[in-house]
C-alpha cells in the first residue's frame, strides 16, 4: 500500500521514467506488497486501524482526508503533468471550488471569455455572491489580460483551447505577465491533456482537469483534479479538499486510473480522427468556418505549433443556415451521439447555443463570436472514414429538411 507521506515528497521522484507513456501506465502505482496484485486496488473503506491513538500506521486516518487509490492516482497525474502534487476531487468543478476556496471577499479573478459553461456559472452564481470578482477578457490578448489585472486579483484563469471557440492562449506569455504582476496562473487543461500540452513546464502555477473528459477517456465517470509544484499551495487546497470534502470515492479514482493508462493511444487518434475531419469539414459548401488549432486558418495556428505536441480531439464548425440547421443536423448524425460531455472514445455531437453554453445569456454569448449556428464535436477513435461518411449523410438529410421547409413555407 502506498502511504500518503509518499505523496508529499513529490511524485516526479517515484516516476519510473521521464518519458510519458510509461509515466502513464506505470507513476504512482506498485505492486500490491501483501499478495502481488498487479492493478491498484479499490480501497473501499472509510476509515483506518491506529495502532495506537492518533497514530495512523501509513497516514491514512478517514477516507475523506485521504484514500490509497485516490493517493495512487493523484501521483500518477502529477507525473503526468510535471507536476510535484496532485488533488483530486469528485468533479472538474469540486476542483473549481477548492481553487476559488482560497480566495477571500474583494478579490479578483482575470478570467477568459470562452469558458466551460459551469465555469462561467460558478464563478458568476456562486462565488460572486460571496464578494469574489470576475472579468472576463480575450486571453489570446496578453494586452486585455495584462490591463485587467489589478492589486486584488489573486488568478488569472484560462482554458487554452478553449471551449466550445477553440482559441489558444499563449501559456508562457501569460505566466510571464502574471508573474511580473505577483499574481497566479491557473490553465484548466481539459482539453489538451498532458499529453499534448504540460502547462506547469510553460510556467503555469495550478493545472486543472475536469478527469471526467479525456483522462477518464471512456464517459464512464465524473472527477477533477488540480495539480501544482509549490508545497504551500498544496497545503492549502489540501486544507479545502478535506475541509469542504468534495472527494471521488476509490471506484471513481480507480476508473480514472484505468483511462489515464491508455490515454496517449487514445490522443493520437482522437488528433488525427479531428484533423481529417477538420480538413474536409472546410471544403463542405454548408460550412462557413471550421475552427480546430491545427488547421493553418485558425488565428492562433502558431502558438499553437509552439506549445501544444498535437490538436486534440475538439473542432467546432458554424453552418451558415443558423441554429435550426445545427439543431437539424446534431439530430440527424447516427455514430455521433448528441450529447453533452466530450473526451470519450466515442463521437460526440452538440450545439452550445442550444445545449453546454444556454446558461450564458444570447447577446453575451454572440458578443464573444459564440454564433447560433455553432456545432461542436467530440472526435473519438472510431475509423475516421465511419465518421466522415456519418456527418456527409446528415448533411444531405438536414439539406433535404431544409429545402422541405423551404417549400412548403412556399404554398
Ligand atoms: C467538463 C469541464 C469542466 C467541469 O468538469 P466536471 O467534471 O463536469 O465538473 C471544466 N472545464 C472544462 C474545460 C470542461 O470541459
Amino acid at each position: 500500500m502506498r502511504t500518503e507521506s509518499a505523496a508529499y515528497d513529490g511524485a516526479m521522484s517515484t516516476s519510473p521514467s521521464d518519458r510519458f507513456e510509461t509515466r502513464a501506465i506505470h507513476a504512482g502505482q506498485e505492486a500490491d506488497p501483501t499478495n502481488g496484485a498487479i492493478m491498484t486496488p479499490v480501497y473501499f473503506t472509510s476509515t483506518y486501524k491506529q495502532d495506537a491513538p492518533a497514530q495512523p500506521r501509513a497516514g491514512y486516518e478517514y477516507s475523506r482526508t485521504s484514500n490509497p487509490t485516490r493517493t495512487a492516482l493523484q501521483d500518477n497525474l502529477a507525473a503526468l503533468e510535471g507536476g510535484a502534487w496532485g488533488l483530486c476531487f469528485s468533479s472538474g468543478l469540486a476542483a473549481t471550488n477548492a481553487a476559488l476556496d482560497r480566495l477571500v471577499p474583494g478579490d479578483h479573478v482575470v478570467a477568459g471569455n470562452d469558458l466551460y459553461g459551469g465555469t462561467y456559472r460558478i464563478f458568476r452564481r456562486v462565488f460572486e455572491r460571496y464578494g469574489i470578482r470576475f472579468s472576463f477578457v480575450d486571453t489570446t490578448e496578453l494586452a486585455s489580460v495584462e490591463a485587467a489585472i489589478e492589486p486584488a486579483t489573486r488568478y488569472v484563469y484560462v482554458e487554452t483551447p478553449s471551449n466550445p471557440l477553440l482559441r489558444v492562449s499563449e501559456i508562457a506569455a501569460l505566466a510571464r505577465v502574471a508573474h511580473a504582476k505577483g499574481k497566479l496562473l491557473v490553465v484548466d487543461n481539459t482539453f489538451a491533456t498532458p499529453f499534448l500540452q504540460r502547462p506547469l513546464e510553460l510556467g503555469a502555477d495550478l493545472v486543472l482537469h475536469s478527469l471526467t473528459k479525456y483522462l477518464g477517456g471512456h464517459s464512464d465517470v465524473v472527477g477533477g483534479a488540480l495539480i501544482g509544484n509549490d508545497p504551500k499551495l498544496r497545503e492549502e487546497l489540501a486544507f479545502f479538499q478535506n475541509a469542504v470534502g468534495g472527494t471521488p470515492g476509490p471506484m471513481d479514482a480507480f476508473l480514472v486510473l484505468r483511462g489515464t493508462k491508455t490515454l496517449h493511444l487514445r490522443m493520437e487518434r482522437h488528433c488525427s480522427n479531428a484533423l481529417e475531419l477538420a480538413r474536409w469539414l472546410e471544403r463542405r459548401p454548408e460550412v462557413t468556418r471550421v475552427i480546430y488549432p491545427g488547421l493553418a486558418s485558425h488565428a492562433q495556428h502558431a502558438v499553437a505549433v509552439r506549445q501544444m505536441k498535437a490538436f486534440g480531439g475538439m473542432l467546432s464548425f458554424e453552418l451558415a443556415a443558423g441554429l435550426e440547421a445545427a439543431n437539424t443536423l446534431a439530430s440527424s448524425t447516427r455514430l455521433f451521439t448528441l450529447a453533452e460531455s466530450l473526451g470519450g472514445v466515442e463521437s460526440l455531437i452538440e450545439i452550445p447555443a442550444s445545449m453546454t453554453h444556454a446558461s450564458i445569456p444570447a447577446e453575451t454569448r454572440r458578443a464573444q463570436g459564440l454564433a447560433d449556428g455553432l456545432v461542436r464535436l467530440s472526435v473519438g477513435v472510431e475509423h475516421v472514414e465511419d465518421l466522415r461518411e456519418d456527418l456527409e449523410q446528415a448533411f444531405s438529410r438536414a439539406h433535404a429538411g431544409a429545402t422541405a421547409r423551404a417549400s412548403t413555407a412556399k404554398i
